[in-house]
């Protein structure tokens, strides 16, 4: 596995893969790696000849400065477990090689990036189009590989790469998620001990409420989920909202859709952290 912390070099290695007409997968991330992301490495190792994951933490996303400061950075043990799960190269990028300007492209991709996270934290998902629209042009994928836990970002993704005509096949893998429910996080590590005993609550709810269905309605089956919740005291429901999980517009009826998704950000103290559930 090699190590690569510019672009131009990057450019040089996956230059000959391609030479050799062998198919490039990617994986996007900002490090502080868990299960979840290996789960999405192993199917990009699984698909493709070569797999490429990215480990930049890129500030243009991040509309919380505080947040910026403390995500956990640990490039040393990411490395060892990409190199275990059988990845091949590392991208590694300073701030300055992917950002030798400031970026100041404004994308507009509708309404799967205007509602829930992206009215909640203003340039969040510009900042992520930014970063993986400027990945993309880099490693030339063939496939890409995202998480169902960052649910909207896939359809945020999706939106731009048909919008910008790049030709990367967008994989969607499923939430991998603790023994007791909780979907794997890196912000996780920023539970104290007593947040952590409590914030499964989020999952074992969201699961409860599948049950719920069709017989209580969308606005019932919401009330009971945030109620139960914010029961909690050490919880706080920031919005859940059940929408299509296309278009990602809120649903009245169960039968507006086929495709029901329960999207939820809950503060837990401090720490931030979304999950969702497909009804
Ligand atoms: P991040 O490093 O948080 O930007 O995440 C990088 C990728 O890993 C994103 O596509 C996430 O959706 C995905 N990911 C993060 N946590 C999980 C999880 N628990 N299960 C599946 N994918 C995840």
């Amino acid at each position: 596995m090699k190590i690569v912390n510019s672009i131009k070099d990057l450019k040089a290695y996956l230059a000959e893969v391609k030479r050799d007409n062998k198919k490039i997968g990617f994986v996007p991330t900002m490090g502080a790696l868990h299960n979840g992301h290996l789960s999405l490495v192993q199917h990009c190792v699984k698909d493709n000849d070569v797999c490429v994951v990215s480990v930049f933490v890129n500030p243009t996303q991040f509309n919380d400065k505080h947040d910026l400061e403390t995500y956990p950075r640990t490039l040393e043990a990411d490395c060892a477990l990409l190199e275990s799960a059988g990845c091949d190269y590392v991208f590694a990028p300073s701030v300055e090689e992917m950002y030798p300007e400031p970026d100041t492209r404004i994308f507009d991709l509708g309404t799967v990036a205007e509602v829930m996270e992206g009215a909640k934290r203003p340039g969040h998902f510009n900042g992520v189009a930014q970063v993986v629209s400027k990945l993309f042009y880099i490693v030339e994928p063939d496939n890409a590989y995202f998480g169902e836990k960052d649910f909207q970002q896939i359809a945020v993704i999706r939106a731009m790469v048909r919008q910008l005509n790049i030709p990367v096949t967008i994989n969607a893998c499923p939430i991998v998620r603790e023994d007791d429910g909780l979907a794997l996080s890196s912000r996780n590590t920023r539970l104290t001990p007593e947040q952590r005993q409590k914030a499964p609550l989020i999952a074992r709810t969201l699961k409860e409420s599948t049950t719920f269905v069709p017989e209580k309605s969308v606005q019932e089956v919401i009330d009971y989920v945030v109620n139960t919740i914010n029961n909690d005291p050490v919880m706080e429901v920031e919005y859940y909202e059940i929408v299509d999980g296309n278009t990602l517009e809120s649903i009245k009826n169960w039968t507006d859709t086929d495709y029901p998704v329960g999207c939820i950000t809950v503060y837990c103290g401090e720490v931030r952290l979304i999950d969702n559930i497909k009804y």
